[in-house]
């Protein structure tokens, strides 16, 4: 486990945008950076959830986020520039930026793997992140210590059979990273790492592994002291690094 207390005021007056907000890890993510200070862009597909979010962290009367309903699968490059373009009108740059939100796909052998949802997994997973990074730059270099945060997984650093486009797509997460981390190292305030949350109790850990007594699996709570660390100034010299949550 990856062991950091933060300052009750890691995150003050930082605005950061969380895709996947809604559910699983994102959710938590989402609620313990405002925990922290953060003013957090909810970003997801389902609305509802985006609404049930953001009521908890306004009870918790942590400050107050935004909602940006997304439906990252058929997202557009227009309509990546109008949520930069909302973002930029709202608050004018952005400190954070957690690529959180994603799907697994099929577990099956490559020969047998639907050539449609290979297409998706990636275009989730991996070109979404692209094209909400290329289009939320200006306002990340706006920011005076900003930071990309993508998530990956134990399989995009070392695949296994089965994992398909999931894994393909999270070892082009981490080329992503590391491209962008050296890119952005040298005039800009940008840091850029990934981090592999290792097994949390989601649905979609409940879906890969369908047999497991989920109370033996770490929740996402647990896992929140890198998500802290690599968002806040403490580790404003971290560029380009791949990290375990666990
Ligand atoms: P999860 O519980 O399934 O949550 C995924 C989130 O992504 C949901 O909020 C979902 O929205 C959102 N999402 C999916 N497709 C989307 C789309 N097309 N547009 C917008 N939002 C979309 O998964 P998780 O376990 O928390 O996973 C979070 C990240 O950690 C993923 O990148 C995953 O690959 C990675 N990861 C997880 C584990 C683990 O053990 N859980 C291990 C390694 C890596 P809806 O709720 O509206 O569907």
């Amino acid at each position: 486990m990856f062991y950091y207390t933060p300052p009750r005021n890691l995150l003050n007056n930082k605005i950061i945008l969380v895709t996947g907000a809604g559910d699983g890890i994102g959710r938590t993510a989402a609620k313990t950076y405002a925990k922290y200070g953060a003013k957090v862009i909810l970003l997801g597909r389902t609305i509802k959830k985006l609404e049930s979010i953001y009521d908890e962290i306004n009870k918790a009367e942590y400050p107050r986020p935004a909602i940006y309903p997304m439906n990252l699968e058929g997202a557009t490059p227009t309509d990546y520039d109008n949520l930069a373009e909302t973002i930029s009108k709202e608050f004018g740059r952005l400190d954070g930026l957690l690529h959180n939100a994603g799907i697994l796909g099929t577990l099956t052998p490559i020969e047998h793997y639907d050539i449609k949802q290979w297409y998706q997994v990636m275009q989730v997973n991996l070109n979404a992140p692209f094209m909400l990074t290329r289009a939320c730059l200006g306002l990340l270099k706006a920011a005076p210590d900003a930071s990309i945060i993508f998530t990956s997984s134990s399989v995009g650093r070392k695949a296994k059979a089965y994992w398909g486009a999931y894994a393909v797509s999270k070892f082009g997460i981490e080329g992503l990273m590391q491209i962008l981390a050296d890119e952005l190292e040298t005039n800009t305030k940008i840091r850029v790492n990934s981090i592999n949350p290792g097994a949390t109790r989601t649905v979609m850990r409940a879906e890969a592994y369908p047999g497991e007594d989920v109370k033996t699996v770490t929740p996402p709570e647990a896992i929140m002291p890198l998500y802290l660390y690599l968002m806040g100034a403490d580790s404003a010299e971290v560029n380009g690094q791949a990290m375990d949550a666990q």
